[in-house]
């Protein structure tokens, strides 16, 4: 198995240390302790207002893709089907981020008279 943050082989660093709760426990594969503190952060464990409004768009846009298909029954879904399903996904989330970066952009731009 390998390493979440890096292509390494993992270690299960920190898997079962009986001095955390529980709740606590890492269940994610790291090859070393500093990838795992690495990925600790890359997680979006509290995410903020944009980024669930970005999450409702990429699972709007996902409904929209199943629509089309026809077919709600994933395990029939072709590779590209599949495919097409997390492109919907994923880009419907990178697009709502950029929308709002640009509305944030825009507004910015009119209380500063700077252009951004
Ligand atoms: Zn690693």
């Amino acid at each position: 198995m390998r390493c979440r943050t890096c292509p390494r082989l993992a270690r299960h660093w920190d898997w079962f240390l009986r001095y955390r709760g529980i709740r606590l426990h890492w269940t994610v594969p790291a090859c070393s302790p500093v990838c795992l503190e690495l990925w600790k952060g890359r997680r979006m464990i509290d995410p903020n207002p944009i980024e669930l409004a970005a999450m409702r768009q990429a699972g709007a846009r996902a409904g929209d893709y199943i629509d089309s298909l026809g077919r709600t029954d994933m395990a029939g879904w072709s590779e590209p089907e599949w495919t097409a399903f997390i492109a919907a996904i994923c880009g419907g989330y990178v697009d709502a981020l950029i929308y709002q970066q640009l509305a944030a952009n825009e507004a910015a731009g009119k209380v500063t008279g700077v252009p951004f």
